[in-house]
């Protein structure tokens, strides 16, 4: 395996729909002939990002963001080109011709399929003995005891590791599962004397899968309280698994999360179970981590509203205050679910019903609004230490907020709570986020120079190349007729910008009739390229006289050729080194050449 064939990547583009790819993350709203929704690469509460049909692309008006589904799907979930016509390839049913073997490449594959497979058989095992194995009534029990049955067990795959390393390992190697896969899985490790032993005994065990619903990693409960043992035990980090990346339940949350524009987030698996079962279907958790940004990054992309719903303790406000901190940069609306005092999700539904919780989630506020409210029930806001220090508190957070107006509103709202003056908040919030700022910029700037080293800006083009380039991926007559003139154009396009691009065209020909070709290839040039055609008009729009239109660009190519070509005589003879012979010779040269292009 490695790089995919164009005819691959057209084909695969064939048998996509872009709007079927968006849509599977973002709500749509059709607009004529396009369909509209809000960037889910730059903030914006009025939608500028536009999903054409017709030609299969997208584009955002506000960022500039652009490109075919291949794009987007690379831009969502941050995979490579190849990756992502793979996976478009696998949903499209279609098998893929790759072209040049990489042996690393087709390793580094090998070695994450077989840690995928030895995740989903693992699964497997534990859901059956779980549900069949006597040895499991104790586990079977404790999710009785909380309130589940067989139903939520299936619908998550909770299984049941047994509580022998011996009658794990029996399995695997009845399974073929190599010891080295198992230990790279983290399934288990091996001990002083080098005998292998099982990771998860006598747990309770959830599947967390990545956002394709692939089994990446487990996390394993015990079934009664043990001196010295956490928990939960999570699978260590593996060449799939990612703790700070992996968002619990996004892949059954994220199609609720995108038609509904909120997410629900939650401290732990638990919760997030008890919401879904519950039909609160955007609920997800981060995985025994804190929040990350990376986990803010994912779920801005799905939502516009997150919904905190935290332990209602000090923990968990802390908790809060920690997830607001990554998500403001986001420019996304943060909620608090205002739970009582000493709640989770799961114990307020057990007591007041999952109505009660759904209305809860329901009533959710803006954070700053309950956050407050809270310090004030707890005494936080009567003597004056404890005030100025929850106001600091405060500042900084509001410090984190990048939308200027959103900051604003926020830092009025807040100063009117708390009773103190709006300009004095207003100056100690500034003065936050200058010193927030100054600790940045050093990091951002190099994250800026990283970025910037990969992204390359457009090659530039003549004007009168990016004309025969558009012509040529318009409109099949046209580039058909400039193909027959390809010997006259090879020599003028050699002295033009952008040149190599139109030559590439004309040496491949995508059709202009099949925007999926177009794709294909745009999608197989160099990014600096890519871009460079981006910027031009490529619909493919009627054309009234193409034999005409053509000859002009034509000739236009000529012309440009030609006046690059005296320019440059024109710099040689300004050049005070050069001798009076080839000063004649030019002078002679040039004047040929401008009578020429005045017939032209
Ligand atoms: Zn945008």
């Amino acid at each position: 395996m490695g790089r995919i064939d164009e005819d691959s990547i057209r084909r695969v583009l064939e048998a996509t729909d872009i709007v079927d790819v968006v849509g599977s993350y973002l709500s749509l709203k059709r607009a004529g002939s396009r369909w509209k929704a809000c960037c889910p690469f730059h903030n914006e509460k009025t939608p500028s990002f536009i999903v054409d049909q017709t030609r299969q692309n997208f584009k955002c008006f506000g960022c500039g963001e652009g490109g075919s589904a291949i794009t987007f799907v690379m831009k969502m979930e941050n995979l490579g080109f190849a990756d992502t016509v793979r996976r478009l390839a696998e949903k499209a049913g279609i098998t893929l011709v790759e072209e040049v073997y990489d042996a690393a490449e087709e390793k580094r594959r090998k070695a994450r399929t077989a840690l995928l497979v030895a995740h989903k058989k693992a699964a497997e095992f534990f859901h059956r003995l779980l549900l069949r194995s006597p040895k499991a009534a104790e586990a079977r029990a404790y999710l009785n005891s909380r309130g589940y049955g067989a139903d939520m067990a299936k619908r998550w795959q909770v299984g049941w590791a047994p509580d022998s390393s011996r009658e794990f390992l029996a399995w695997a190697r009845k399974e073929g599962l190599p010891d080295q896969v198992l230990i790279d899985s983290g399934l288990a490790n091996r001990g002083e004397r080098g005998d292998l032993y099982a990771r998860f005994r006598d747990r309770l065990m959830f599947p967390i899968n990545n956002v394709y619903g692939e089994c990446v990693a487990f996390s394993g409960r015990i079934l009664r309280p043990q001196e010295n043992v956490g928990k939960y035990v999570n699978s260590p980090e593996t060449s799939i698994f990612k703790k700070g990346d992996v968002v619990f339940a996004l892949d059954r949350a994220r199609g609720p999360m995108g038609k509904s524009g909120k997410a629900l987030l939650c401290e732990g698996q638990l919760d997030v179970i008890a919401c879904h079962e519950a039909g609160i279907s955007f609920a997800v958790a981060p995985l025994g981590t804190a929040f990350t940004p990376e986990h803010a990054r994912t779920l801005s992309r799905y939502a516009s509203r997150i919904v905190v719903c935290f332990d209602a303790d000090k923990a968990g406000m802390a908790a809060a205050d920690r997830a607001f901190r990554e998500l403001a940069p986001f420019g996304k609306d943060v909620y608090l679910v205002n739970l009582p005092e000493g709640d989770d999700p799961d114990s307020f539904m057990k007591r007041e019903g999952k109505e009660a919780f759904s209305e809860m989630v329901e009533q959710a506020r803006p954070f700053f609004e309950v956050r407050i409210e809270r310090a004030k029930e707890r005494g936080l806001l009567t003597d004056a230490a404890a005030s100025a220090a929850f106001a600091r508190e405060m500042t900084a957070l509001l410090a984190c907020m990048s939308d200027p107006v959103a900051r604003d509103l926020a830092t009025a709202d807040v100063a009117t709570r708390m009773r103190t003056t709006v300009n004095d908040l207003r100056s100690a919030v500034r003065t936050a986020g200058r010193r927030k700022g100054r600790e940045q910029a050093q990091s951002a700037d190099r994250a800026a120079a990283a970025e910037v080293s990969q992204t390359q800006p457009p090659v530039k083009m003549d004007r009168a190349v990016a004309v025969l380039c558009e012509l040529s991926l318009q409109n099949a007559r046209a580039q058909g007729l400039i193909v027959d003139r390809i010997e006259e154009l090879l020599e003028p396009m050699r002295m033009l910008q952008g040149g190599r691009i139109l030559k590439k065209i004309l040496a491949r020909l995508p059709s202009p009739d099949s925007p999926a070709a177009i794709q294909a290839f745009l999608a197989s040039l160099p990014q600096p390229e890519r871009d460079a055609l981006n910027l031009l008009n490529l619909d493919p729009v009627p054309i009234p006289d193409v034999d005409r239109s053509v000859q002009e660009a034509c000739s236009g190519i000529a012309k440009a050729a030609l006046e690059r070509h005296i320019a440059s005589l024109m710099a040689e003879l300004a050049d005070p080194s050069t001798d009076a012979a080839r000063r004649l010779e030019l002078s002679k040269l040039s004047v040929d050449l401008k009578r020429l292009l005045g017939t032209m």
